[in-house]
């Protein structure tokens, strides 16, 4: 797998062009503001609302998003996935040209043929894998969040010179840019979101009904499990030091229990199957055509689901846990 850093990106690309961001918000805003102090030029393509009123708090030109896919030489869809195709259809579709470049943060459209951009142009993806915030913050103090790239089309022949120079310009390559594809990189995020995340979350609300029913209180126990952040800290230090090399950080007893019980799960077997299914529901198209209809009904499963997570005894747990530890509420 190719991986790039500061000296294999050059900014000099993206020097004397207009690049355009469409959307402000977690990523739009980060990616903005780094552009714009790595010394690029960078306007910002808004619909008049809250997170326009933002970009021009912060100093930014802001047009109408039609005004700034004409005016931008490299363009950047940064509003939510969700909505991507109907502001291309509705409002870009008619405006590119030839010689443009458009960037996406995430695979998902293109990769899913919902966005089918016409041949002369280049679309590029430049992905950090760090939330918006983080992306700025770490750019603030000499850093950057790591980040995938990929080419989908090449028009210019400077495709990925492209992507790496964006890579560049928001910090990515201080900390390691690799180069995939739409596809892989589409891929790996969904399962980390279908098959990863879902065994992790009903493993710690099955954790935490089972140690309520057994008499433990149930903000002892949310404080337990990642209260305390403890858990957020082992994940940090995975990052760091390394998945297995973290547990010399707990006692011997923690690693003893752990190390034995892990190889016991009897339903490993089924995990895996797990897994597969949530594998072949991406890569078939299943999910992203389920998720289209959930979008075109107006969410009634997904409003229904997160009902069903926020009347969840553990937020009740949770509220006083946070009272305990002095923490503010959202
Ligand atoms: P956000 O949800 O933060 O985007 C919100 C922005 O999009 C706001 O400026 C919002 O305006 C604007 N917007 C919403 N609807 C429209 C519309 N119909 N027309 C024009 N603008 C609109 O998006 P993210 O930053 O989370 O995601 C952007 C891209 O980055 C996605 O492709 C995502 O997958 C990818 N990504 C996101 C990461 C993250 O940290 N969240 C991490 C890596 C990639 P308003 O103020 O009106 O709501």
């Amino acid at each position: 797998m190719r991986a790039y850093h500061e000296d294999d990106a050059s900014l000099e690309i993206l020097r004397n062009k207009t690049l355009g961001i469409i959307g402000y918000g977690n990523q739009g805003r980060a990616q903005a503001l780094n552009l714009r102090d790595s010394g690029l030029q960078v306007l910002i393509g808004g619909i008049g609302d809250e997170s326009a009123r933002q970009a021009e708090e912060d100093g930014f030109s802001v047009l109408a998003v039609a005004e700034a896919a004409e005016r931008a030489d490299v363009l950047a869809l940064l509003i939510p996935d969700e909505v991507q195709r109907q502001v291309y259809e509705e409002v870009l579709s008619r405006r590119l040209h030839p010689g443009q470049t458009l960037v996406f943060a995430h695979g998902y459209n293109i990769h899913y043929r919902l966005i089918v951009p016409p041949a002369d142009v280049d679309v590029i993806m430049v992905a950090p894998r760090m939330i918006g915030a983080r992306v700025r913050e770490a750019y603030v103090q000499g850093g950057g969040a790591p980040a995938f790239v990929a080419v989908a089309q090449e028009a210019s022949g400077h495709a990925l010179e492209t992507a790496l120079a964006w890579a560049r310009g928001i910090g990515a390559t201080r900390a390691g840019v690799l180069e995939t594809t739409f596809a892989q990189e589409t891929e790996l995020d969904l399962f980390q979101e279908q098959g990863l995340w879902p065994l992790l979350i009903r493993t710690m609300l099955l954790s935490y009904e089972f140690l309520v029913e057994q008499g433990f209180p149930p903000e002892m126990v949310a404080l337990e499990m990642y209260g305390s952040e403890e858990a957020a800290e082992i994940f940090r230090e995975m990052a760091r030091v390394g998945f297995f090399r973290q547990m010399r950080l707990h006692s011997h007893t923690s690693q003893y229990g752990t190390l034995s019980r892990a190889g016991q799960l009897p339903f490993a077997q089924d995990l895996r199957g797990f897994m597969e299914r949530a594998m072949a529901g991406i890569r078939d198209g299943r999910f992203a055509a389920e998720w289209r209809r959930e979008q075109a009904a107006g969410y009634p499963r997904f409003k229904e689901l997160r009902a069903q997570a926020e009347a969840h005894s553990l937020n009740e747990a949770e509220r006083k846990m946070r009272q305990i530890l002095k923490l503010e509420s959202e």
